[in-house]
């Protein structure tokens, strides 16, 4: 009896994984897409509250990846991505109330342009006393459209910004839209920040590189309870590596851990399918017709979950 308890504590630990979440608007019902409402807000961090989850920093995340520490699985991170100026107005309080740190990742042309909609930095300034501050670049384009040197260009211009309005360096970048691929990644990391964060689905471990960690969007009413369920699974990506021209995926290879024998495979504008695993290596040349600008093809054992997003340019 002693040994299965054993047994259940060990395979518990393995699997230890925190959750990285990201918030848009607050209490702002003329944008529902992207909006939480201050009674959902409430809720969650009750729920996180009284189930024993612990809200850290990202920068005592980062701490903890640096050194490779097992990474605690009630753990839980906030981000908020925009600025916008419901965050100020509505979300701040909350936070403030239960005392959880956030990350702001800044749209930096929307606040030195004052637009309408988004946080002044006087009011950014006054959220760092609560949370961290970090960049989400400066004009929130679609990046993978871009050039390695206009998304260069992009991000200069935005640090020479968050520098002369914040005083320091940003550590951490978020990707408008959470749209990347090999050129965006290759470009922002030239910057040598600290981590950056993506919107795959997914969550945190040890093994998560620096410069991909997974996020999962919270807007509106969500089940919380099942995306705190989502683990990290550690995977590697051969293929696909773009969006094919001919808007056929027809080669998807991904490797993972031998023990994974079966799984599920999700291509945007499909349903779930469930996949054979040889010794670690998923292949499939089965032709699936992308029917979206952005794609997301995922895969998932258990609640490990691990994805590719591909653009169209
Ligand atoms: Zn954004």
């Amino acid at each position: 009896m002693k040994q299965a308890l054993l047994l259940a504590l060990l395979s518990f630990t393995l699997w230890a994984d925190a959750h990285l979440f990201v918030y848009h608007r607050f209490g702002d019902n003329k944008h529902a897409s992207t909006n939480t409402s201050l009674p959902v807000l409430e809720k969650q961090f009750k729920y996180f509250k009284d189930n024993n989850y612990k809200v850290v920093s990202l920068k005592k995340l980062h701490a903890a990846l640096k050194k490779k520490e097992r990474i605690p699985d009630n753990w839980v991170v906030l981000c908020i991505d925009d600025s916008y100026k419901s965050f100020y107005t509505n979300g701040l309080d909350l936070f403030k109330k239960y005392n959880y740190p956030f990350t702001l990742f800044v749209y930096i042309e929307a606040t030195d342009k004052s637009y309408g909609d988004f946080m002044t930095w006087k009011q950014i300034r006054e959220a760092s006393m609560f949370g961290e501050i970090a960049l989400h670049s400066y004009a929130h384009k679609h990046m993978v459209s871009m050039s390695a040197e206009a998304i260069k260009k992009d991000t200069s211009r935005a640090l020479v910004s968050f520098e002369k309005n914040m005083g320091y360096k940003p550590k951490y970048y978020a990707y408008p839209y959470g749209e990347f691929d090999e050129s965006v990644e290759k470009a922002i990391f030239s910057f040598g920040f600290e981590l950056i964060l993506n919107q795959n689905v997914g969550a945190v471990s040890d093994k998560s590189p620096l410069y991909s960690l997974d996020r999962i969007a919270l807007t509106g009413d969500v089940n919380l309870k099942t995306k705190l369920r989502i683990k990290y699974l550690d995977a590697i990506w051969f293929l696909p590596k773009s969006y094919p021209k001919n808007a056929k995926l027809n080669n998807i290879h991904v490797t993972m851990s031998p023990s994974i024998k079966k799984a599920e495979l999700y291509v945007s504008g499909g349903g779930w399918e469930y996949i054979k695993i040889k010794d670690g290596i998923f292949k499939s040349k089965k032709t699936y017709p992308l029917k979206l600008r952005r794609t997301r093809v995922i895969i998932r054992s258990g609640h490990a979950y691990t994805s590719k997003i591909i653009i169209k340019k």
